[in-house]
């Protein structure tokens, strides 16, 4: 189902996924804060990219750079004359919006006149040191991809890798996103995961195709349904001077389908670019074949805030349940915050120390939650609503006969299982 987003926003916050930066000072516009499950969740939306991206696969390794980096690195990727967006300002409520975001030539809001089209670039400045001159101006980075192209001599040589392989990254990039908006879907500071993928000019086509069926496959992995998700090629005009093709990977959101992910064919465009602004030289020697080039790129760069807005808008779903509305996070245990909780089902000793020997025995394989406050319904129901894909309720008999309840979250079906048994049990259904 199409969901309502202030749902979905009021139940990020209530329930501690994600928050407006800065909220007691009024909030930071187009800021996110992420809560105690939102972040765990973003963690294993990252750790579930890395893993597929660079564990399991031999020819590509990962790095970690520094965000802020030498000005000229922005001069030689185009950003600093190009990295623009045409703003519009409304000459009576002063608004400023993005011009491609616009119709016509009167205000969305107050019906106002539009200035004319000004040219606006996204990267932040800041400056390096004591002096702040003109020296000394740097840019917080607006893409992780450029610091591996940078990197590319340093990591071929000690990775000992050979063409084709790839250089993958997450980290945090920055944009002054002109209108930021839909919740964390265009915010001003958000986590990048990128691939560049180096391969001859001639194999990039096939590479090309790789790339873009792994990364769908990754989003049906990660349980996102598959007919909100689709490829869009990018039309001639849309295409980056120098990119030979380009595909976004759009998800269907409440707010129509939009970008998640964008795999471009970025031809030699980036290593020769650096070759002339460095100096260095970018090449490949392939000693085999006795020959020297600047390899071609493959880049998927994706959101992990949009990936994540995208997991929570495909598992949210509410339904009746004995006259009452549950609301549900239906989340593949592989992205699910927390994958058990664990209840005694009364606040009485016996109970309470015998289910906090087992979740701080569950704790050493899987993240998990204790909680003994409130009826068992509403417990199961604060679980649901963060997509907790298994509880686990103590009983008085299970003193008796050492096995535990299980309810699983989607069928809300119990099973009775022994305790020595229950790891093994949980760690099969949850895949860890
Ligand atoms: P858009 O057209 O939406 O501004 P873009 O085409 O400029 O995006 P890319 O430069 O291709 O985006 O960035 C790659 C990915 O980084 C996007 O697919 C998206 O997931 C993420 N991303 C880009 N800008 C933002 C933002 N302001 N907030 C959150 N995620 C972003």
């Amino acid at each position: 189902m199409l969901i309502d987003m202030d749902k979905l926003v009021s139940l990020c916050k209530r329930r501690g996924f994600i928050f407006q930066s800065s909220e007691i000072y009024g909030g930071m516009n187009g800021c996110w804060d992420y809560g105690p499950v939102g972040a765990e969740m973003k963690r294993n939306i990252k750790d579930l990219w890395w893993k597929d991206v660079v564990q399991m696969h031999d020819n590509v390794v990962g790095m970690d750079a520094s965000i802020i980096m030498h000005p000229r690195i922005w001069e030689a990727s185009g950003h600093v004359d190009n990295f623009k967006d045409d703003m519009v300002d409304c000459k009576e409520c002063k608004k400023r919006f993005r011009a491609d975001h616009v119709e016509g030539d009167r205000c969305p809001e107050c019906k106002g006149e539009l200035t004319q089209p000004r040219a606006f670039n996204l990267m932040f400045k800041t400056n390096v040191g004591a002096l702040a001159d003109a020296a000394s101006i740097a840019y917080l980075r607006p893409e992780t991809a450029q610091a591996i192209f940078a990197q590319f001599l340093n990591v071929l040589t000690c990775s000992r890798q050979r063409v084709p392989f790839g250089i993958a990254q997450i980290g945090k990039s920055f944009r002054n996103e002109i209108t930021p908006r839909n919740f964390i879907f265009r915010s001003r500071e958000f986590e990048q995961m990128e691939l560049e993928f180096f391969v001859e000019q001639g194999t990039d086509e096939q590479w090309n195709k790789y790339w873009i069926d792994r990364r769908i496959q990754w989003y049906y992995d990660i349980g996102i349904e598959p007919k909100r998700i689709r490829v869009r090629p990018h039309e001639q005009n849309e295409l980056a001077h120098y990119a030979k093709s380009c595909v976004d990977i759009e998800y269907e959101f409440p707010f129509g389908w939009q970008e998640l992910e964008g795999i471009a064919n970025r031809s030699d465009f980036d290593l020769s670019q650096h070759q002339n602004f460095s100096g260095k030289k970018m090449v490949y020697r392939d000693e085999i074949n006795k020959k020297e080039f600047i390899p071609w790129v493959i880049e998927t760069s994706a959101g992990v805030d949009r990936i994540l807005l995208t997991v929570m808008a495909d598992a949210y779903s509410e339904e009746e349940v004995e006259g009452e509305t549950r609301v549900v996070l239906r989340f593949s245990p592989k992205v699910a915050p927390i994958k058990v909780a664990v209840f005694p089902l009364f606040k009485k000793t016996g109970l309470q120390e015998l289910a906090g020997n087992i979740e701080q025995d569950l704790r050493k394989s899987m993240s998990t939650s204790y909680d003994e406050i409130g009826s068992i319904g509403k417990r199961y129901r604060r679980q649901d609503e963060i997509g907790t894909p298994y509880c686990v309720t103590i009983d008085y008999e299970s003193l008796e006969d050492k096995a535990v309840t299980i309810r699983e979250r989607d069928s809300m079906k119990q099973e009775r299982v022994s305790m020595d048994q229950l790891k093994n049990y949980l760690t099969g259904k949850l895949e860890l």
